[in-house]
């Protein structure tokens, strides 16, 4: 990384770094705290390889930035923040390691809160929770019945989805409104298996072969061949549930769809690629904002929700995006950067 790392922190408006080592463990944790206006930063610890730790910190930066603005735009009482613990070669006792990283997390007094995230589990919040209370995840604390908060993500994309089809369409219902789907993880079967209850016509594409003959035959659903294929369906909704990057410049000319409406986490390869879909006319519902169901359900066991409230939340998605998509025709801006504004409104009216 070329900008000095403290400068970067200052840019994307990050207000605590926080690091520690433990040689007993061989612990190296990066805590950013991006954000706490709103509430304690509630937000996913990574156990990862890094090339060096400038990297690991820039990550934990760019993350805790998008928890602040996914929670913010969710109506969470919380901030965004993200450990990165940068993963030795190997890790000799992982729930010492783990326990190291929970007395760190103890000194930053619940400023921020960890929860699982890529190479972490439930587990390694087990051994973090003997050291602090600031940890979700846990397999003793859970309050709520699933376990996995993907449902929840896939019922806050169907409320996306009919959010921007009563938008664009004018439509009340999904009945007959032809969705492709790519990517039948966790996620997108939920997805899919949702969308089929509400009467959507659905095509889908995985990369997995086993994940698309499980959907087709439980479902019902059409598949085709290639990722090309899906992209250039003729449909109402493209609904990416894969990886990030999927509207690039070798996509977005091939798009054949008046809404894109998605579980994928930057579905954007370039901010451009958002004012671009607003010239083309084609609506899209930004990602940190339909994706929220699970963070949703997640902090819902934090913040002291009944389940039931939590859901309601989950489907509030719905009125959020049409907030979204009316001001986006209004003030003549693309939907991600109206959803950024709103959230920027937001911290600036926090005591
Ligand atoms: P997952 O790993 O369970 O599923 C991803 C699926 O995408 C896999 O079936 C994989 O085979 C498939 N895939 C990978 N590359 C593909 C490609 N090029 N074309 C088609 N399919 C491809 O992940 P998930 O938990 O379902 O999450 C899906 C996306 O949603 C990710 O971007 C994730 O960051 C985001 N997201 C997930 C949640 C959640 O609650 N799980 C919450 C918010 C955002």
């Amino acid at each position: 990384m070329e900008e000095d790392i403290l400068r970067y922190a200052e840019r994307m408006g990050c207000q605590e770094l926080h690091m520690t080592v433990d040689k007993t463990t061989g612990l190296h944790a990066v805590v950013a705290i991006h954000n706490v206006a709103l509430g304690p930063a509630l937000g996913g610890c990574r156990c990862l390889e890094y090339p060096d730790t400038f990297s690991a910190i820039e990550d934990a930066i760019r993350l805790a930035r998008g928890m602040t603005y996914k929670a913010a735009i969710s109506n969470l009482p919380l901030g965004g923040g993200k450990a990165v613990l940068l993963k030795p070669k190997k890790i000799l006792d992982r729930t010492k390691y783990f326990r190291a990283f929970g007395r760190f997390l103890d000194n930053l007094g619940g400023r921020y809160i960890t929860a699982v995230d890529s190479g972490t589990s439930t587990a390694d919040m087990d051994a973090i929770s003997i050291e602090t209370a600031h940890v979700t995840n846990t397999t003793t604390h859970r309050l709520f019945s699933m376990a996995d908060p993907s449902p929840m993500t896939a019922t806050g994309v169907l409320r996306g989805i009919q959010a921007a089809v009563k938008f664009v369409l004018k439509k009340n219902s999904l009945k007959g409104i032809h969705v492709t789907v790519q990517g039948l993880g966790h996620v997108g079967y939920a997805l899919v298996q949702q969308l089929q209850a509400a009467g959507a016509r659905i095509t889908v594409f995985d990369i997995n072969p086993e994940s698309v003959a499980k959907c087709c035959n439980e479902f019902g659903v059409d598949s085709v061949p290639t990722l090309e294929d899906l992209i250039e369906t003729q449909a109402d909704v493209f609904a990416p549930c894969a990886l990030g990057a999927i509207i690039n410049d070798k996509t977005i000319k091939k798009l054949q769809v008046p809404i894109i409406a998605g579980a994928a986490n930057n579905q954007l390869a370039e901010d451009h690629h958002g004012d671009l879909l607003q010239q083309m006319n084609i609506c899209y519902a930004p990602d940190y904002v339909i994706n929220a169901g699970g963070l949703i359900y997640v902090a819902g066991q934090y913040t002291r929700m009944t389940e039931n409230e939590s859901k309601e939340k989950v489907n509030q998605i719905y009125d959020t995006l049409m907030t979204i998509f009316q001001r986006s025709v209004k003030e003549k801006q693309s939907t991600h950067k109206i959803a950024d504004k709103i959230v920027e409104e937001k911290l600036q009216r926090a005591p």
